[in-house]
């Protein structure tokens, strides 16, 4: 049986004693969360990790960092490892946002090197693909984001399969306010599914957890998560603030 996941990306944002505040919070409401039907994970920048993971170690949340080099170790001034994130206790590594596609110019191949060191360091990968709203106007969306997870992915053997999360993040729907509508969510959901299917099998593709990114917060969490193939979400802006985030923990 797949798990069900809300993950926390808090991108660019809190200083560390604010991220520590934040992460108690969500860390002291999800403690007391009586019928939690989902894991919960923050994904919280590098400077933030050790400080984040003193804070949710021997409890519930999971811990994610918001990328890793696409090298081991060596002369990358500025960058931080897989290795070094698994070190602070984090569990998780979100890979593949399209902020990171955008604006630091990942590409497919880089993220493949990405997913292999993050699984080498034991961490389990949140594998984020999507398409513009140019690509879902011309049609050309499912290709996309077939390309994105079959380089960057389908190398891997079935067991390494078992690390991987994917979260569909439309890129028109991040950070816009504008929600892809749960229908909409579902067909590529259960593209994806199908995609993943054809590869690994049925039985792997029933177990992946696929979950949805894109301007989600408490009002339509409860729709999206009704959805079959929609087993969660990779929450933004909604994750910065305790209240919103655990009404979308709590929308199952
Ligand atoms: C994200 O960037 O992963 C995201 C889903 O952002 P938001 O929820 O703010 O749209």
């Amino acid at each position: 049986m797949r798990k069900n996941i809300v993950a926390g990306n808090w991108k660019m944002n809190t200083t560390v004693p604010e991220g520590v505040e934040l992460a108690k919070a969500v860390n002291e409401a999800v403690a007391q969360e009586q019928s939690l039907k989902c894991d919960v994970v923050v994904g919280v920048p590098f400077t933030h990790l050790t400080a984040v993971n003193a804070v949710l170690e021997g409890g519930k949340v999971g811990l994610a960092a918001e990328n890793c080099a696409n090298h081991k170790s060596g002369a990358y001034t500025g960058e931080v490892s897989a290795a070094m994130v698994a070190s602070t206790g984090a569990q998780y590594v979100i890979l593949g946002h399209s902020e990171r596609r955008e604006y630091y110019n990942e590409t497919n191949e880089m993220l493949k090197e990405k997913v292999d060191l993050a699984l080498e360091n034991g961490l389990k990968v949140i594998f984020c693909c999507g398409e513009s709203l140019e690509q879902r106007e011309n049609g050309s969306f499912k290709e996309v984001i077939s390309a994105e997870i079959s380089e960057s992915l389908f190398h891997l053997t079935a067991e390494q399969w078992a690390s991987i999360v994917i979260a569909y993040e439309p890129i028109w729907a991040i950070g816009t306010g504008k929600t892809a509508t749960s229908d909409q969510a579902q067909e590529v959901h259960a593209f994806i599914r199908e995609l993943v299917a054809t590869k690994y099998g049925e039985q792997l593709a029933q177990d992946t957890t696929i979950l949805y990114g894109g301007s989600c917060k408490p009002s339509n969490a409860p729709e999206l998560f009704a959805k079959p193939d929609i087993d969660g979400g990779l929450i933004g802006g909604a994750s910065l603030k305790a209240a919103d985030f655990m009404g979308i923990v709590t929308a199952f």
